[in-house]
Order: C-alpha cells, then sequence, then structure tokens
C-alpha cells in the first residue's frame, strides 16, 4: 500500500463516461494495474501471457480481447492503428510529455489517467527525471516501437504537453479547447471555432485545427518563446485574454468561465489547456470512448464539412490517412514562427472589457 501511495500523484481515474476522479484507492489500483508485469528486458515487452502477435517487434497479448464493445474494436485494431499511424503520430508525440489514459479491461472497465513513470515502466517510453519536480519521470513517445509498446500496455489515449521535454519551460503552443453544450447544432461550433481564427488573424497569429475526436475542436496556436523569460505564466494570461475577449464578443454564443451552469447553450472555450502540466490529446489520436473517435488535423476550408468532433473514427481513419499522405491540412504548421507578447495580451484585456 505504500509504494501505491507513493504512486498517487502519478495516476488518477477516469470513470467510462470520462468524469475524474482521484482517490488513493484508485490510484493503488493503478499502480497494481501495471507493477504486477514483469520487467522489460532490453527495451522489449516480456509479457506474462503467451503472446498473440508479433507488431513491430512488441509482443502482444489478449489481441483479440474488446476494448470497445460498441465499435467492436479490438485492443489489436489500435496496436496496428499505432503501427500503421506512426509516421503521422511521431511528429506530434516526439519529446513531448505525454500523458496517457489506459484502459485495461476496455472502456467498459476501469480507466486510468497516467502522467509519470511508474514502477514497472512501458517498454519503449523514455522516461525524463526531474521535469516535474517531486514526482517520478514524465514519459515521452518517440518511436514506432514505443508507440506500439504503449498500446500493447493499453494506452488508448496520448496527451500532449504544450512544451517539449528538451525546453520544459517554454510553451511553444497555445491550445483553444471548444466544448459545446451537448444541446447544440455542430454549425454553431464551426462559427465559434471561425470566430476563434478570425480573432488570432486580427492579433496576426495563425492558427491550426483538429477534431478532438470526442465532442468538439481543438485550436492550436504554434508560438516560439519571445525571450528566454517568456513561460508558461505568459502563454496562458494570452489565451484566457482570447477566451475572455471571444466572450465579451459573443456573449450569448460563447463563455469562457468553466462548469455546465455557465455553457448553457454555449460554447466554452477551455484555455486552462496552457498551463504547466495540461495536456491535450495528441493530432491522430484515438480516444477512449465508444465509437473510438480520432483527433483529425482538417484545414480551415474543411470545417464547414465536419460533422462532429468524432466525424473521424478508428473505422474511417484509413480514408483520412490516404489523403493526409498527399496533402497536409497542417503542412504549413513547422514553417510558423510567431510570438504572443505581453503587449497582445494587454491589448486584449483591455478591449475586452
Ligand atoms: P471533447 O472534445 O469531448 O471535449 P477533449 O479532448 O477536449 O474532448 P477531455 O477528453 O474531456 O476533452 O479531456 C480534457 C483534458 O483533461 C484532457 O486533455 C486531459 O489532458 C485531461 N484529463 C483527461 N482525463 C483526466 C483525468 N482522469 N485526470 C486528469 N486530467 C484528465
Ligand atoms: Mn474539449
Amino acid at each position: 500500500m505504500q509504494d501505491a501511495h507513493k504512486a498517487q500523484p502519478t495516476t488518477s481515474t477516469r470513470t467510462p463516461r470520462g468524469a475524474r476522479s482521484q482517490t488513493p484507492d484508485a490510484a493503488a489500483a493503478a499502480t497494481q494495474s501495471v507493477s504486477v508485469r514483469r520487467a522489460p528486458r532490453a527495451g522489449r515487452h516480456v509479457p506474462d501471457a503467451p503472446a498473440d502477435a508479433d507488431v513491430a517487434g512488441i509482443a502482444i497479448t489478449s489481441a483479440r480481447r474488446v476494448v470497445d464493445a460498441t465499435s467492436g474494436i479490438r485492443k489489436i485494431d489500435v496496436v496496428r492503428y499505432h503501427e500503421r499511424a506512426s509516421r503521422v503520430l511521431l511528429p506530434h508525440l516526439r519529446d513531448r510529455p505525454v500523458s496517457l489514459v489506459r484502459a485495461p479491461h476496455g472502456l467498459a472497465g476501469e480507466m486510468f489517467f497516467q502522467r509519470h513513470a511508474t514502477r514497472a515502466p512501458i517498454p519503449g517510453l523514455t522516461q525524463h527525471e526531474g521535469l516535474d519536480p517531486g514526482h517520478p519521470p514524465l514519459l515521452t513517445i518517440d518511436s514506432e516501437a514505443a508507440l506500439v509498446g504503449a498500446a500493447q500496455m493499453d494506452a488508448i489515449e496520448l496527451h500532449t504537453w504544450n512544451a517539449r521535454a528538451a525546453e520544459i519551460e517554454r510553451p511553444d503552443r497555445v491550445v483553444f479547447d471548444l466544448d459545446p453544450d451537448p444541446a447544440l447544432d455542430w454549425d454553431c461550433m464551426i462559427e465559434a471555432a471561425a470566430m476563434t481564427r478570425a480573432l488570432l488573424r486580427e492579433l496576426g497569429l495563425e492558427a491550426f485545427c483538429k477534431t478532438s475526436g470526442g465532442k468538439g475542436l481543438h485550436i492550436v496556436v504554434p508560438v516560439v518563446p519571445l525571450t528566454p523569460e517568456t513561460g508558461w505564466e505568459d502563454v496562458k494570461a494570452f489565451a484566457r485574454a482570447v477566451a475572455q475577449r471571444l466572450a465579451s464578443d459573443a456573449p450569448t454564443r460563447i463563455t469562457a468561465t468553466m462548469g455546465p451552469e455557465h455553457r448553457k447553450k454555449k460554447i466554452f472555450v477551455d484555455y486552462l489547456r496552457n498551463a504547466r502540466g495540461a495536456s491535450t490529446v495528441v493530432a491522430y489520436g484515438v480516444r477512449a470512448r465508444p465509437g473510438m473517435g480520432v483527433s483529425v488535423p482538417i484545414g480551415w476550408d474543411e470545417l464547414a464539412q465536419t460533422t462532429g468532433g468524432a466525424h473521424w473514427t478508428l473505422h474511417n481513419i484509413d480514408e483520412r490517412l490516404a489523403t493526409v499522405g498527399k496533402a497536409d491540412p497542417w503542412a504549413g504548421y513547422a514553417r510558423v514562427k510567431q510570438r504572443v507578447t505581453a503587449e497582445l495580451t494587454i491589448g486584449l484585456e483591455e478591449s475586452g472589457r
């Protein structure tokens, strides 16, 4: 139990419906669920049960176990997706601390949200000691083997930080998470996303959009630090100012205040994804929700044709991957070099009042 308590800050549980809890018992269960597995040898997973398959050099156990009864998706389908999509996933994962949503008993069972290394490491994941003081190492997924290894260890969702491990105090993107009131038409989301983009453009900033694979959209703004001192607080202040300005521009449609009571018939623009340690599901990452949506980067010209946050799922993602190979809607992302400044934030705060 002592060890389990030690591990408490590293894991929390998530119920199948996505609600969050962080009880010591759940953390203990999480620790146990990983510690019964034997330690890896030379980067390869040595499973307790005989392997059913070998994918990218990783032994896959319980390959045919159904993860999602709704879609019939099995563990091996997630594993093979990670292998197949590694070319598009890895650039978004590499060197970014990652949190995992693990579902050892499928979506119907208890799920674990894991931020740090546990005593039984997931083979292939890179550990970064000292980046999160007082906690075990943070993790990154930097190779195809690590991606497949994560799926072997029942990691379905992969959520990344807004900074790289190499420069952990310098966030290199801002994320706006657009969450609709379930009663709203998807068209309202399209409109709110377009509004967000328009405001960012007014500020001289280019933004990129992806479906969340769940209910909403994520808008991502790549940034480079203005000075070595520009850190998490500055970026969060900017994000808050943008969200509040959107809410003041369209008070009947948008709110920047968390909680369902503020979101009635509105879209919540969540800027809290920009704090140190916060994370967002990776582009091309799978969701641990019925139907198994995938978060997919889209071009702004495609937004109007989307039908929801789970427009793409593990069932139709291959069609999308085929087109991305020819024309990546985020092709320009890496070339964008833009900054958020204190002046921008102050200007927004003054105009938003
Ligand atoms: P949707 O479009 O449906 O809103 P989303 O990806 O925007 O999907 P959630 O899946 O609700 O939103 O996740 C919210 C964020 O909270 C995630 O990015 C993740 O980093 C974090 N998170 C998720 N589960 C937990 C948990 N159990 N404990 C702590 N943080 C969590
Ligand atoms: Mn969301």
